[in-house]
């Protein structure tokens, strides 16, 4: 079971929640490099400590972003 820390509403199940998948900014839409199209599509898996989107559908109902470590599942926000 992974705990989940909203700041709003603390630590809680994961099931009250929606992955949003890594937090990124957005690419520029107007460049035509492959780079910048190949980007649109690469996934972001990163061993270690990833930003991630979270929506909180079983509590507050807010969009959060928290970083996780990919290895241990251990978010490294604190909520103190
Ligand atoms: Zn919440």
């Amino acid at each position: 079971m992974l705990l989940i820390p909203c700041p709003y509403c603390g630590l809680r199940d994961e099931s009250e929640f929606v992955y949003g998948g890594p937090a990124r900014a957005l690419p520029d839409m107007d460049a035509q490099t492959p780079e910048a199209q190949h980007s649109l599509y690469r996934p972001i898996n990163p061993r270690g400590p990833l930003r991630e989107l979270w929506y909180h559908s079983g509590g507050c109902e807010c969009w959060i972003t928290l970083t996780r470590n990919t290895i241990t599942h251990e978010f490294e926000d604190d909520l103190s």
